[in-house]
């Protein structure tokens, strides 16, 4: 039996893509057939708030029950557990399990040895295709499409796991620019601008700001987006200009995790 597990997107085609998003608009008008009798684990190794919180929220809009496991401190994991050990123990009791891990290439471990889904949440400074998938699915609702757009990139390149997997799916059918100079007169024109915080917990240091002058020369049309948690990339001020479209990216977060969860269960 093939095991539909959710560890990179790398292999999807704008086929598979939109037939997701059509799935997603079902569930934002509210359809779907309560799946019973059926347990989600969430296994967070590193602090998490949107993709827990809406993890959880999704399973029990989908009828399942959650296993939450948001500090691996109170569980064996502090007793010296193996993840492989701790994933088949979990597998025993639920359905699915949401895996955010530090290492890179800890979901594709956990998939190797899972009889369940693993769905990968984070691994480290490597990918995050469920956040992919609902930045996708928020660029979708605004453009109509995700392929032939500009998007740059502002913010920590190198070891944002955000901008890896966005990154990765749209190099293959649109623009893309790394921006590592975004001193006011360098920044891109662009349909989308994705800002992402400085990940000190991987060893990046600096600081990203869009000031005044950079919001200024933004094109009217475009949108700004964030995976969030922001620190001091985008001001607060910004928040109610209808280009900004972060909250709009937290709330698809809650649609495309039902429609990932329901089509495993
Ligand atoms: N929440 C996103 C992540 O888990 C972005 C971030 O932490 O900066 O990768």
């Amino acid at each position: 039996m093939v095991i539909n597990h959710l560890v990179t997107l790398n292999t999807w085609n704008l086929r598979e893509f939109n037939r997701f998003f059509k799935t997603v608009d079902e569930f934002k008008k509210g359809r779907f057939m309560p799946h019973m009798n059926k347990i989600i684990t969430n296994l967070f190794y590193e602090p998490s708030t949107r993709t827990s919180s809406s993890f959880y929220a999704a399973a029990k809009k989908v009828g399942a029950d959650v296993i939450s496991i948001n500090n691996v401190n109170y569980s064996s994991v502090a007793k010296g557990e193996t993840l492989e050990d701790t994933i088949r123990t979990l597998a025993c009791y639920s359905q699915i399990i949401v895996l955010r891990h530090p290492e890179i290439g800890a979901a594709k471990r956990a998939a190797d040895i899972s009889p369940v889904p693993i769905i990968n949440a984070g691994d480290g400074a490597g990918e995050h295709p469920t956040q992919t998938l609902l930045d996708l699915y928020t660029i979708y609702k605004n453009f109509g499409k995700i392929e032939d757009l500009k998007i740059a990139f502002i913010g920590d390149n190198k070891n944002s796991r955000t901008v890896h997997s966005l990154g990765n799916v749209l190099e293959k059918c649109a623009r893309v620019y790394y921006c590592d100079d975004y001193s006011v007169d360098n920044i891109p024109e662009a349909d989308i601008y994705y800002l992402t915080r400085v990940q000190k917990e991987r060893g990046s240091s600096g600081s990203y700001e869009l000031t005044k002058e950079h919001i200024d020369k933004l094109p009217k049309n475009c949108i700004v987006m964030h995976p969030f948690p922001r620190n001091e990339e985008i001001p607060q001020w910004f928040d109610n200009d209808p280009r900004a479209k972060y909250f709009e990216q937290m709330s698809n977060g809650l649609y495309v995790r039902m429609a990932i969860l329901y089509e495993r269960l």
